[in-house]
This record gives structure tokens, sequence and C-alpha cells, in this order.
């Protein structure tokens, strides 16, 4: 495990490219957390698909929060057929729905805990509930839609802070959800952040 904390410092800020020569894939991606969660240090996990890489090449703020995240895994076969094509072919399609529920199971066995911020009330309650009925040994602490105002945001962020998950899922879309996380990483004090787009709308049946 050592050995992937060293590797997620060796590749923090590459740049673009660098997610596509990341070479996570799935085992490995879940298993950052050995390293995060008992550290309580904070990691974002970005996993990018063609149209992120692609903002993230024309907007400095969207490439500074990829290049910034501490993972990058290639979601989708474009994000892989780009990593080939420049000569630096990845593992593995690592999607963010498939990583939450890795995730998940992995916490389930090892008593890792979690909460979950983004999508519209009834897709997060959904993946609660689902959460719930497929991982009951996940300790799930809380979860909450994602559309909130400044205040409403402070006291998320403070309940956030206080729960300490091992896992936060954040589900607002790139880059607010990176955007979210970055700008709070001093104070959200959580273990593994990924951001997962869409995937609580997946999750919870909202959406196929
Ligand atoms: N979303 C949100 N708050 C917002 C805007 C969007 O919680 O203010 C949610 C939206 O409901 C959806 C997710 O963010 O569940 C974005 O999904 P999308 O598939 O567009 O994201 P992507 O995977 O493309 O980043």
């Amino acid at each position: 495990m050592a050995m992937l904390a060293e590797e997620v410092e060796a590749r923090r800020g590459r740049g673009v490219d660098s997610g596509l020569n990341g070479n996570a894939g799935l085992d490995e991606s879940a298993a950052l957390n050995e390293s995060a969660a008992p550290a309580r240090r904070l990691l974002r996990v970005v996993t990018a698909n063609a149209e992120i890489l692609y903002a993230a090449s024309r907007h400095a703020e969207q490439g500074a929060l990829l290049k910034n995240a501490d993972i990058i895994t290639p979601d989708g076969g474009g994000a892989v057929k780009a990593s080939i094509t420049l000569g630096r072919p990845v593992a593995e399609r690592v999607a963010g729905v498939d990583l939450l529920c890795r995730l998940c199971a992995e916490g389930a066995r090892r008593g890792w805990s979690a909460y979950l911020l983004g999508a519209a009330e009834e897709s997060a309650a959904g993946t609660a509930k689902r959460l719930r009925q497929d991982w009951p040994e996940l300790r799930l602490l809380g979860w909450h839609n994602g559309y909130f105002d400044e205040e409403e945001k402070e006291k998320l962020i403070q309940e956030i802070s206080g729960l300490k998950p091992d896992l936060l899922f954040v589900a607002l879309g790139f880059p607010a959800q990176d955007r979210f996380v970055e700008e709070n990483r001093q104070r959200l004090g959580a273990g593994l952040c990924v951001g997962v787009g869409g995937s609580f709308d997946v999750l919870s049946g909202r959406v196929r």
C-alpha cells in the first residue's frame, strides 16, 4: 500500500496527460482508501470522461481541478482510446458508478463510513436506500441532495466535517463537485472524495 501512496504523490500535478498515464485500475483506485482513511488525509478522485478531459484542456480553472486531483481514472471508451493514441494505454476503464460500488463493497468489509452529497432529492434518497440494502455493513452516515444555497452549503460542510466519513461521494457534476471538494479541502476532513457525476441518478433507478 505504501507503494500506492507514493504513486499517488508522483502522479500529482502532472496535467491532463497524466490522468491518462495514471494507469489506475478499479482495484488500485479502491485500495487508495487504505492510505487515505487511517491518516484522515483527503484524496480527491476524478473519473475523467472525454467531456471532462476536453473541458479541462480548454478552461484553465477546470484544467487545474483535473491537474490537482490526487488520482484520475479514465471513465469511458473515449478516455481509454485517447490513452492508446497518446501511447500510454491505461489499465482499464473506471467509471464513477463502478468505483462507487467497489468502494462501498470494500467499505462494508472494512467498516468504513460514507456520506452522499448531490443530485436531486429522490436520486440521493434512492441511492442511500440502495446502498443500505446492498451493503448493510457500510456505515452510511448521511446524505443530502445537491441543490443548496450558500447558507445550506456552510451547514453541510460543517456536518460532513463533524462526521468525518471515510468515503465522500459528491454528485454535482464536473467541475462543481471538484470545486466543492477543493475549496473546502481543509475542512471536509474526509478520506477519499470521489466526484461521481450522475451516478446517484443511475443507482436510484431514475436514469438508465
Ligand atoms: N446536480 C446537483 N446540483 C446542481 C447541478 C447538478 O446535484 O446544482 C446533479 C444532477 O442532479 C446530476 C449530477 O449533478 O445528478 C450531474 O450529472 P451529470 O451526468 O450531468 O454529470 P457528469 O457525469 O456529466 O459530470
